[in-house]
């Protein structure tokens, strides 16, 4: 792994490139002939350009060493001269912000490490170099690819059951290996996938920097996918009788499910609600998002939902207002996780451990639940988990991706989820998208306070407040 983020870029010693030289020594030969001393001096001038062109090299990069929980920018993060065995070279096109990276800087999300990583997970890029010893022939320089976040070995045992992302074995990009907030990376080939159709559907495209910005979707839409996917299978879910669903926060996730259930899904009638006012403003104002955006205090004591989707961190979310909006018998789908430091209490209900239902993408069903204080009232009610993606689940985030895009700027829905965006990787500027914020200046790269998990001492003071932003989106330089 690459550790060398703040080095100053520096050139190969001399030495080091008289190794790969055929004929470093004949300057010290004993014959003395004048063709073997124009030789040797031909070749130190060989030697000297070579000493000039085999720079090693760098990208701008945000990493971290997680201890101190505050991301760095760097604009001279070392590479090694071609990729490493087994890895391959992508130009990062677009990335964006997941509040998982927040969550892993500030230690409530399990899997925190305390190496030096580039982070960010979520991301598009051109292949730029294959390493010589590559096995993926699907892929080739050129390329457009999405960087599968998820890494296992090829021989682990959740991979064979096709269940990858329940590995506990599961390295991630990002936390245990370099990810994609930089301009150049290397990723390991199981990491890439590429977009398939992504060249004739540029040719339709009449922008193709907004091609891209949607396409940068495909990772955390093929996680939302998932879920549905998971319920199809379980036997008491039926999809048609499901009429009402409320998702639990409206942050990109949440937004993302109720787009998705508008376009699969278009009978159920979808509520969407958070604690913070802007977020309910920010997505109020998505264009053609028919999702009710409602504020939870207004919903009465008696309205339930035939579905909850529980797409936000808080414990409070997760077992209490999930439960309490739940019909007898309705699905509680909890997709976000919780946030936890090491220590917290297990968010436990009658035994089970909502938290790793999550985590491990179990189904129970909760009977006979008293759930006011006197246990007057009892519903039961499904707990289905869902965690990350599998490869599949890519393929068809794709399509709906292209299908979507293919109706055109005007009715266009997932690009949009990006509210935010910041002109290259060390940009200043947050710019809004919407007209329902406002552009905020940083006197740093924009993308390092932003990466800050919100807090509620930052409520007040809008410009760290990254509730003010749905999807924060990063148009790496080159491909603005
Ligand atoms: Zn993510």
């Amino acid at each position: 792994m690459n550790s060398r983020a703040s080095s100053p870029l520096v050139f190969l010693p001399r030495h080091l490139s008289y190794e790969d030289h055929r004929s470093p020594k004949q300057r010290f030969s004993r014959w003395n002939s004048y063709e073997i001393q124009l030789k040797a001096m031909i070749s130190n001038i060989l030697a000297d350009k070579l000493i000039i062109f085999s720079a090693i090299p760098t990208t701008k990069a945000v990493t971290s060493d997680f201890q101190s929980s505050v991301p760095v920018f760097s604009d001279q993060f070392e590479l090694t001269t071609n990729p490493l065995a087994g890895y391959c070279r992508v130009k990062t096109v677009r990335s964006q912000i997941c509040n998982s990276d927040r969550r892993v800087l500030a230690g409530t999300k399990k899997g925190g490490v305390s190496q030096a990583i580039v982070l960010g997970h979520e991301g598009i890029g051109f292949i730029a170099q294959l390493s010589n010893t590559h096995t993926r022939h699907d892929l080739q320089v050129g390329d457009l690819v999405v960087l599968g976040p998820h890494f296992v070995e090829a021989n682990d045992h959740c991979l064979k059951n096709g269940v990858p992302n329940l590995s506990c074995e599961m390295k991630h990009l990002g936390i245990h290996m370099n990810g994609v907030f930089a301009d150049e990376m290397d990723f390991p080939e199981y990491t890439l996938n590429k977009i398939t159709n992504s060249n004739e559907i540029i040719k339709k495209a009449t922008n193709r920097s907004e091609y891209y910005d949607q396409m940068v979707f495909i990772e955390p839409l093929a996680c939302v996918q998932r879920g549905y996917k998971l319920l199809q299978k379980q036997p008491y879910f039926n999809i048609n009788a499901i009429e009402t669903i409320l998702i639990l926060g409206a942050g990109p996730m949440g937004v993302i499910h109720a787009v998705h259930i508008q376009k699969k899904y278009p009978h159920i009638k979808v509520s969407i609600t958070d604690i913070d006012s802007t977020r309910r403003n920010l997505t109020k104002n998505l264009p053609n998002l028919q999702a009710n955006v409602v504020e939870i205090d207004t919903l009465g004591d008696n309205t339930q939902f035939d579905m909850i989707v529980v797409a936000t961190s808080s414990r409070e979310a997760n077992v209490h207002s999930a439960i309490k909006f739940i019909k007898h018998n309705g699905v509680i789908l909890l997709f976000s996780g919780i946030d936890m430091k090491n220590g917290d209490v297990r968010p436990v209900i009658n035994g089970i451990d909502i938290e790793t239902v999550h985590r491990y993408e179990h189904s129970v069903q909760l009977i006979n639940y008293g759930f006011n204080l006197d246990a007057q009232i009892t519903k039961s009610m499904y707990f289905m988990g869902t965690s990350g993606y599998v490869k599949d689940d890519f393929e068809t985030s794709i399509q709906e991706l292209h299908e979507d895009f293919m109706l055109g700027s005007e009715l266009c829905l997932y690009r949009r989820i990006a509210t935010s965006v910041i002109n290259k990787l060390d940009g200043n500027v947050v710019h809004d998208l919407t007209g329902a914020f406002r552009d905020v200046t940083f006197d740093m790269p924009a993308i390092i306070p932003l990466l800050k998990l919100f807090d509620e001492n930052d409520a007040n003071d809008s410009d760290v407040n990254v509730h003010n932003h749905l999807k924060i989106l990063i148009r790496h330089e080159n491909y603005l």
